[in-house]
Order: C-alpha cells, then sequence, then structure tokens
C-alpha cells in the first residue's frame, strides 16, 4: 500500500521539515502490523514527493487468533484502510497534530499537495468518494480498476487509484485521510474502541461538524455501531442531554481518577485472582463485570476453564466485548446481560462468582434480593467480593471530604459494616466468610479496598 504526498511549495523540500522526515533517508518503522517505510522519490526546489509504504504482514494479522487459512487472503496488506490511518498516526504525528518547530509559520499555511493512494477501497463507489472529499475541497482524479482483465464482464472493483489535490495544510489533508480512508473502506476495523470517539472529534476537529456528509462519515468510520455513533453525534452537537451510557462511563473515569494515584485497580484484580485460584475455583462468574477488567486478566491466565461475565449495562458490556475481541485468542468469555437481583439459572454451575466493586451499586432494599439470587438460588462454592472501605476517603487526595467514590454508589461501608453484613449472610446461607484488605493498609483506616471471601460449608 502506497501513500504520495506532493507538493510545489517552494523550496518544496520543505516538505521534509513538515513531516519530520529527511528527504535524503530511508526510514522504516516497526508497526503491530507489519512495517511503514518513508521515502522520498523526488526532492527538487521546485516539487517534493514523499511515500509511505505500508507493508502489511497478513500473517500478524491472523496470529494467535486460531482463525483459517482464509484469513490470509485478504486485500488488507495491499489497500488503503484503517491500518494506513494507524501508520500515519504513528509515523506522521507530529505532522498531523499540526506542529514543527523549524518551520512554525508554514504548518499553518494551505500549500498545494496532492495526496496520491495506488488502492484506495471505495465502498460506494466514486460518488461517494466525491462526497467525502469535495465539500473540503479538494479536485479529484479517481482511476476505477475492473476486477479481472481476463474476465472483463465481471465489470469494475471497488479499488481505485485516488489522486487529491488541494491547497491546504498538511495537517489538515492527513486529518482527512486519517478519518475518510476508513470510511471508504467500511470494512471490519483495526480499531473501533472507547477512545475512537475521542479520535474522530480530534481529528475531525474544524471539518466535520460542517461536512454534508457528516452522520454517514460517523456512522461508518465507528463501524456502525449505532451507540457510539449516537454518542459522537451527541457530542458533536454539543447537546445538553446526557447520554446515559456516557454518563456511566464518565463516573467510572471519575472513580478510576480518585483510586488512581495508588492503582489500586490494579491491586484488586490481583487480590480476586489469587483468591480464586487459593481456592482452586476454575469456572468463573463475574457479577456486575463492567468493562470487563477482571474477566479480561482470567482469560489471559490460563488458568481458568470457563469464564462468564454478567452486567446489567448493555454498553459496558460491548465495550467489554470489543476489549475481549482484541486479546489474543486464549480462553472464551460468555458476555450474559442480567440483573443481579432477579433470580437466574444461567448464573448456576460455576466453582466462584466475583462482585468487585458492585454491591455499593445497589439500592439498600435491593441488596436482600442480591443475597438470595447469589447465595441461595446460584450457590457457588467461592464467592469473592469486593466492596470501598469509606473509613480510607480521607486519604483520597482529590476526593472532597464526606463525598462517595462514585456518583452511582449508594452506600459505602466502613470495615465494621461490611464484616457484619458479611458474617449474617453467611450465616444465613451456610457460608464461612474471611476478610482481607486490598492496598495500602493505615493503620487506623485499614485499607481502600475490603474484600470477602465466602466459602460454602
Ligand atoms: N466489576 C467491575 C465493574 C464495577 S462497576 C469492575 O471492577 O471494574 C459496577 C457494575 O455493576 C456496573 O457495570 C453496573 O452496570 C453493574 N450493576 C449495577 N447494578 C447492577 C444490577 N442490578 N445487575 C447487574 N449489574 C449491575
Amino acid at each position: 500500500m502506497l501513500l504520495t504526498i506532493t507538493t510545489t511549495h517552494q523550496p518544496a523540500t520543505d516538505l521534509g521539515y513538515l513531516l519530520h522526515k529527511h528527504p535524503e533517508r530511508c526510514q522504516s518503522f516497526p508497526l503491530s502490523f507489519g512495517q511503514a517505510h518513508i521515502f522520498y522519490p523526488e526532492a527538487a526546489v521546485d516539487r517534493c514527493t514523499a511515500a509511505l509504504l505500508l507493508d502489511v504482514d497478513p500473517v500478524k494479522l491472523v496470529r494467535g487468533r486460531g482463525k483459517t487459512l482464509v484469513q490470509y487472503v485478504s486485500d488488507r496488506p495491499y489497500v488503503a484502510s484503517s491500518f494506513l490511518s494507524v501508520a500515519i498516526a504513528q509515523v506522521f504525528s507530529t505532522a498531523l497534530g499540526g506542529r514543527c518547530k523549524e518551520l512554525p509559520e508554514l504548518v499553518q499555511t494551505p500549500i498545494p499537495l496532492i495526496a496520491k493512494l495506488s488502492v484506495l477501497p471505495c465502498r460506494g463507489g466514486e460518488g461517494f468518494l466525491r462526497q467525502l472529499f469535495e465539500p473540503l475541497g479538494y479536485s479529484i482524479t479517481a482511476q476505477g480498476h475492473i476486477l479481472d482483465e481476463q474476465f472483463p464482464d465481471w465489470g469494475q472493483s471497488q479499488y481505485y487509484t485516488v489522486e487529491l489535490q488541494h491547497t491546504i495544510t498538511l495537517s489538515d489533508l492527513l486529518s482527512h485521510l486519517y478519518v475518510l480512508i476508513p470510511v471508504l473502506d467500511d470494512d471490519k476495523h483495526y480499531f473501533v474502541g472507547d477512545g475512537e470517539i475521542e479520535k474522530l472529534l480530534r481529528h475531525g476537529e474544524g471539518w466535520l461538524t460542517k461536512h454534508p456528509a457528516q452522520e454517514q462519515i460517523i456512522k461508518r468510520y465507528l463501524k456502525r455501531q449505532s451507540k457510539l455513533t449516537r454518542i459522537a453525534l451527541a457530542q458533536l452537537a454539543e447537546e445538553d442531554e446526557p447520554d446515559p451510557d456516557k454518563v456511566a462511563e464518565q463516573q467510572a473515569e471519575e472513580e478510576a481518577a480518585v483510586e488512581k494515584p495508588l492503582s489500586l485497580n490494579q491491586q484488586r484484580l490481583d487480590a480476586v485472582v489469587a483468591a480464586l485460584k487459593h481456592k482452586g475455583a476454575k469456572k468463573i462468574v463475574d457479577l456486575g463485570c463492567g468493562q470487563g477488567n477482571l474477566l479480561k486478566k482470567l482469560a489471559k491466565d490460563g488458568y481458568f476453564h470457563k469464564i462468564t461475565g454478567v452486567d446489567i449495562s448493555y454498553r459496558a458490556l460491548e465495550i467489554a466485548d470489543e476489549r475481549l475481541e482484541r486479546l489474543p485468542s486464549l480462553q472464551s468469555v460468555q458476555l450474559i446481560q442480567g440483573a443481579l437481583t432477579y433470580k437466574d439459572k444461567r448464573l448456576t454451575g460455576y466453582d466462584a462468582a466475583t462482585v468487585i466493586e458492585v454491591i455499593e451499586h445497589l439500592d439498600l432494599p435491593r441488596l436482600s434480593a442480591f443475597e438470595r439470587v447469589l447465595f441461595e438460588f446460584a450457590q457457588p462454592q467461592t464467592i469473592v467480593l469486593t466492596t470501598p472501605n469509606i473509613e480510607y476517603n480521607v486519604k483520597f487526595p482529590n476526593l472532597p471530604p464526606g463525598k462517595l467514590r462514585h456518583q452511582d454508589h449508594r452506600f459505602e461501608w466502613t470495615r465494621e459494616e461490611f464484616q457484619n453484613w458479611a458474617k449474617e449472610v453467611g450465616e444465613k446461607f451456610s457460608y464461612t466468610v474471611e476478610f482481607q484488605p486490598i492496598g495500602d493498609v493505615d493503620s487506623e483506616l485499614g485499607s481502600p479496598t475490603q474484600m470477602g471471601i465466602f466459602s460454602r460449608q
């Protein structure tokens, strides 16, 4: 896959400064999916061309995913796709961000530029290609390719050799390519996850809001995931209406920010996994799994045979699914949407249930329903449950006094409150319980997280 960028702005070799790549050198950068090479086929005062040659390794793409040979035979190594966007963001990051110490004025100046893409898949044809680039001011030359020269009857392919010409800043050109190449390709993207909305909005800044095809661009860029698209559209329109999923995401970040200085989340996950292994539990159901922090760790571990995550939030499960999909295939993970306050057959048959930072999200009057669902009906041999220790909150520098760690927390307990509750539940449903601190232990306040490990008698 080849992208060339040419300028006739004089001195044209300034392109080297703008791209932060010296015209006399050939440079090569390893990427997770192959190799990017940058070189200048021409570098004169009146005309200079930089080339980005992307050598996508088809074997790397499928390695570890347990897929068949069919996956090796694809157009991915040869066409402009989201891989090219990732490569642009990595090897031209400074230029994409519009920074250049040597020529700060030129960065801001529209200069004559021609971008040529050797093979660009255009789902939607040349018409759609024009709909995307013409409103941004480009003149376009597109040369279509027939599917097979030996069989002209088969007609046109979706592949075009495309030349885009405009007087524009280099950073705008790169931003347009970054966003619109995956939009045209419209294949399953290499990326699309949590950070994609943020990237789309960042690289779309200044032009996407005004683009007549804005909605299609967002839809396709975000892999047609309706919820992500809705969030992005809402953010673009700066709607005041809070999206419930977005609120949940922000809150999760809030809690993480409060607890971050201690990397408490990591310590919590380590402690939970250690407790599960200590009990010899191999089949695990993670109740209130959220975005799959623990699931990922369990899936990567290799010790566990069966892993299931349950959550009431569809959005959280979608994110968990995406994150798990990106892991090299190890133990598969099943995700179930469900409420923990309703009896559910799907929760039975596990060695252990984990309930990590979840009970404090339940309304206190619903807690007894949850107790019955878990301890009476699901009845795993082991239950590992964690919850914040409210006594410790005074030690978080960025948590105002009296505030709970998360807007959605209905309560947070002292060590005594938690232990009383746990012992009572244990007695009622025939479980013994032991307690362990997680995180740094303060001699007076205890640890930031408290963990109860229940064992069925
Ligand atoms: N265990 C995860 C997430 C904790 S946040 C972690 O440690 O990262 C609490 C999670 O509980 C949220 O994802 C929320 O959607 C879920 N939750 C809250 N009430 C629930 C209920 N009644 N049934 C199922 N899940 C619930």
